[in-house]
């Protein structure tokens, strides 16, 4: 088959690597790419955004299946133009894609399917959801209804600071996603990140990690994309697995179908574990990233025919294997970021660090200038490891980063410290 993959992250090259070791793939194509993803795929200048160029090109190279990475494309409904061209495309319609594009609508059909989540009350005007926020008292949570790009979600411990949030909100302070609010009882638990494979009508479980949202070590400083992740989650055992199949990711996808917008795709469950049972933070329309760097280590089986399987509607009879090993990502980033930071600086090293046994390294932000490489975003590398615990699959990940020369960038180092402090105590 001849695959192209959408996306240019750490995600990307991790989905890359899988699929291009897979014997179904004669040739992998990415848009646009990176430099690490270079090394698995022909990377190609295309804009993600114009749809009917896409289609062009997967016309003028016999493209038979399309694999999209990032949530804005779909959307922006990229695999239905792309099924109305007649090509496949892995992951969901446009209607699909409002699991995460939209939060309003994702509690309306918790609601009305009684799946767990945190109670809420939608709002398009900042006075009533003051008004809101005063009668409930602190800690509340107030949401942005649309994508926005990890700035939407202000978990406020005080009435001042959650009023301050919806006056940022309604002031048009992100952009397009400011016409509705969602405000949330504030859960208590801890927090972990369940994958399923839909195909409409029924969903199969992937794996379940764990990520690091804060910048600096401690979990403290700014929230980001993520600076690192292992999976599987210690949190989720397999009766709790079962629990969150049979709660909240069958009554979604039963739900999906029943509205005429059957959920095809990964489906990305952000959950907390309460003290009450599993409940619903949010839904991801696509693979995560950091998560999917440590979940395509740990999976045995081919990637590419459950992708097919997936689009197909045929995951009724399909079956993947996974390593029990534990894995962990760290991410390396420029120094400055989540706020600014500089493009450009040359990382040296990582033919060294990738010979660490376990290991391999993804690139996220990084693109080759004069034969070398350099660093061409926030987050920049994924120095992902496998090993026979997480402590382990710890040292080699770091042993690893250790290796890796580029003064201006900068990394967690306490990357897995919940769950090897559960082996510890175990
Ligand atoms: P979201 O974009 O909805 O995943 O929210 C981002 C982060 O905010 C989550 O990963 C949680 O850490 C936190 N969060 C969101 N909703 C809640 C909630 N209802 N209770 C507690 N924390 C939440």
């Amino acid at each position: 088959m001849n695959i192209l993959l959408l996306g240019s992250g750490g995600r990307e090259h991790a989905l890359a690597w899988k699929m291009a070791a897979s014997p179904l793939t004669d040739r992998l194509l990415c848009a646009p790419g990176n430099a690490g993803i270079a090394q698995e795929a022909e990377c190609i200048a295309l804009d993600l955004a114009d749809h009917g160029g896409i289609v062009a090109f997967c016309r003028s190279n016999k493209v038979d299946l399309v694999v999209v990475g990032p949530e804005a494309p779909l959307c922006a409904g990229i695999v239905d133009d792309l099924e109305a061209a007649g090509i496949k495309a892995f992951g969901p319609s446009r209607a699909a894609a409002r699991l995460e594009g939209s939060k309003g609508f994702t509690k309306d059909l918790c609601r009305d399917n009684g799946i767990p989540t945190a109670a809420y009350a939608r709002f398009r005007a900042a006075g009533e959801a003051r008004a809101h926020i005063r009668s409930r008292g602190a800690p509340i949570v107030v949401k942005a209804d649309g994508l926005a790009a990890g700035k939407g979600v202000v978990v406020a411990q005080s009435v001042a600071e959650a009023e301050a949030a919806v006056d940022m909100m309604f002031g048009g302070g992100l952009g397009e996603a400011d016409g509705e609010v969602v405000i949330e009882e504030c859960l208590d638990g801890e927090e972990a990140s369940f994958f399923a494979l839909c195909d409409g009508e029924t969903p199969i479980p992937l794996a379940t990690a764990q990520d690091h949202k804060r910048a600096f070590d401690g979990d403290k400083g700014p929230n980001t994309g993520g600076m690192g992740a292992y999976s599987p989650a210690p949190s989720i055992d397999a009766a709790m697995s079962d629990r969150i199949m049979h709660e909240i990711i069958w009554p979604t996808v039963r739900a999906m179908k029943a509205i005429g917008a059957p959920y095809k795709g990964v489906l990305y469950a952000g959950l907390m574990i309460t003290s009450e049972g599993p409940k619903l933070i949010e839904y991801n329309a696509r693979f995560g990233d950091p998560e999917t760097q440590v979940l395509m280590l740990r999976l045995m089986s081919d990637l590419v025919p459950a992708l097919l399987a997936s689009r197909d509607g045929i995951l009724k009879t399909f079956d993947l294997r996974w390593y029990d090993n534990p894995a962990l990502t760290v991410v390396m980033a420029a120094n400055g970021y989540p706020g600014h930071y500089a493009r450009g600086s040359a990382i040296e090293g990582l033919d060294e660090a990738a010979a660490v046994e376990g290991v391999e390294i993804f690139h996220a932000g990084t693109k080759v200038e004069a034969g070398r490489i350099v660093a061409n975003g926030g987050r920049v590398l994924n120095v992902s490891a496998i090993g026979k615990t997480v402590r382990e699959a710890q040292a080699r990940a770091y042993q690893a980063v250790s290796r890796i020369r580029w003064p201006e960038g900068f990394y967690r180092h306490d990357i897995g410290w919940r769950a090897i402090e559960r082996e510890r105590r175990a």
